[in-house]
């Protein structure tokens, strides 16, 4: 058969579907192109028969057009991210055994050679493109279709295989939580090897005959200046992303303050996820934009699972109810069902969970519980709204003998004056078992002292939560989505 997603944009094939720095393309050019990318890979064969092919390419109509044509040839996507230095792109050329390497002409000169020590087949996007043919293969919805790499906090990363129906089950349970339709309209900011960018923003804009406007990557200033265009009518984003964009407001002046806030007025929805939305952010965002962001949870390995209400009401702090399709369970250590109000490890079953991590059949097995997906984040319920209260293995600090969350400790201390951001982590400690640390971006010029910093959070906070450990630092180190990675800011505490 063919895959949905396709079957729907033949039914909007004049409508516009994506807008970028190319120019502007409706579904039709984009079925065209793509048809024209699967003739291309086939090469006359009848089916790709889910080999891998990785490629590399701005985000963009092209971008899009290849990952059509791999679909519909049969193949398995492979993104990799614009930002990887070369031994990561070489890392997920070799783990997903990919045939093919599609690249930009940008990136030519990075992966011509590894292709060539490979042996692999490379293709330019530059490279002229056979005609279009009728003669695609049929795809069953139940093959492999997408491999993400997600970082586990141990180890390399992991390739997450999904499934077409995997990718059309994650899709339609935003579509209709989040009612989209083909009215809307997105702007594109986030990477496109990650699940944020390709499925919440990108695929659910297509399967809805939505536009998606494509920016090549975030920079504040041109953010800005389309939401300030009024034309939009959806914006998702991380955490850091409404940061940034706070900070450009601010700097901003009162007319353009004015403008940019008016812009985002015809916005009908504002989505944060990938990590904890800050409550402050959450605040300042609504007052600069009037919106109340919509905070939500999901992973690389289920798609999204809790989502604050579209129209009920939203919980600062919170990631809300189940998303349609999906059902969650919190759990204790034994893996018995937790009482509200009581901390439990996030399971996760749907038609959306993945299929596999990519040929690693220990990792899968492991990362189930009698059919549920263990995510490895806790949770507590109160006021029937889920909160995340971070990693079990690195947010969840054992001190003391105590269980602490290290996000809780985290929305706390923003609340200092000299604070500006912070990052809170667990560090093996012989007497404390692990000692609650924190690394602090502090506010320009000043000076905090560990015992101001102590007699200020025993106001706020139990004593065994109060952080033992300071480190002043200019940055928090994250990683391309923006997430902090805790085992950084460990190794800082570690190195000192
Ligand atoms: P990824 O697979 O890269 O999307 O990362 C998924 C992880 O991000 C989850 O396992 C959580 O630890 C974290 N995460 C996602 N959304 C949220 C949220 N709203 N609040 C806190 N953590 C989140």
């Amino acid at each position: 058969m063919t895959i949905p997603l396709i079957q729907r944009a033949k039914n909007n094939e004049t409508q516009i579907a994506i807008v970028s720095r190319e120019g502007t393309f409706t579904y039709g050019d984009l079925l065209h192109s793509s048809a024209q990318i699967a003739a291309q890979l086939l090469h006359s064969t009848a089916t790709l028969q889910e080999q891998r092919v990785a490629f590399l390419i701005p985000s963009g109509f092209e971008y899009v057009a290849v990952q059509w044509g791999i679909w519909r040839s049969g193949g398995i996507a492979v993104p990799l991210s614009v930002g990887y230095p070369r031994p990561e792109l070489e890392y997920v050329i070799a783990d997903s055994g990919a045939s093919i390497i599609i690249a930009h002409p940008d990136f030519e000169a990075v992966l011509r050679p590894i292709a060539q020590e490979r042996q692999l087949r490379f293709i330019l996007t530059s490279d002229p493109l056979p005609e279009a043919t009728e003669l695609l293969p049929e795809i069953d919805i139940t093959s492999r279709a997408l491999i993400l790499y997600t970082s586990g906090t141990t180890g390399k990363p992991k390739g997450v295989v999904t499934t077409h129906q995997n990718i059309q089950a994650q899709v339609t349970s935003l579509i209709s939580a989040w009612e989209w339709t083909a009215a809307d309209k997105i702007l594109h900011v986030l990477p496109l090897h990650h699940i944020h960018g390709i499925i919440n923003v990108l695929t659910c804009a297509l399967w809805a005959g939505a536009q998606c406007h494509m920016l090549p990557k975030f920079d504040a200033q041109t953010v800005w200046q389309r939401l300030a265009d009024g034309d939009l009518t959806l914006f998702m984003a991380v955490p850091t992303i409404y940061v940034k964009l706070i900070a450009a407001w601010e700097a901003a002046n009162q007319a353009e303050q004015q403008k940019m806030t008016a812009g985002c007025g015809q916005i009908r929805l504002m989505v944060s996820g990938s990590a904890a939305l800050p409550v402050q952010v959450l605040e300042k965002w609504q007052t600069i934009s009037g919106h109340l962001l919509l905070e939500r949870y999901g992973m690389t390995e289920i798609g999204m699972a809790l989502s604050n209400p579209l129209h009920g009401e939203r919980l600062a702090g919170y990631v809300g109810q189940p998303l349609p399709d999906v059902t969650v369970r919190l759990v204790d250590e034994s893996g018995n069902l937790v009482e509200p109000g009581t901390p439990g490890e996030i399971q996760v079953k749907g038609p959306g969970v993945f299929l596999e991590y990519w040929q690693k059949p220990e990792a899968t097995t492991k990362a189930f519980r009698d059919g549920w997906f263990c995510t490895g984040d806790v949770a507590v319920v109160e006021n029937d709204s889920y909160r995340i209260l971070g990693r079990q293995s690195v947010d969840i600090i054992k001190t003391g003998g105590y269980k602490v969350s290290a996000l809780e400790i985290e929305e706390v201390l923003r609340n200092h004056r000299d604070i500006q951001d912070c990052a809170v982590v667990g560090v093996a400690d012989a007497e404390w078992g692990s000692l609650v640390c924190a690394a602090l971006v502090l506010q320009p010029g000043v000076n905090l002292s560990l015992e101001a910093l102590r007699s200020w959070a025993k106001e706020q906070l139990a004593p065994y939560k109060v952080p033992k450990r300071i480190l002043a630092v200019t940055e928090l180190p994250r990683n391309a989505m923006g997430k902090v990675t805790k085992p950084a800011v460990a190794a800082l505490f570690q190195d000192a």
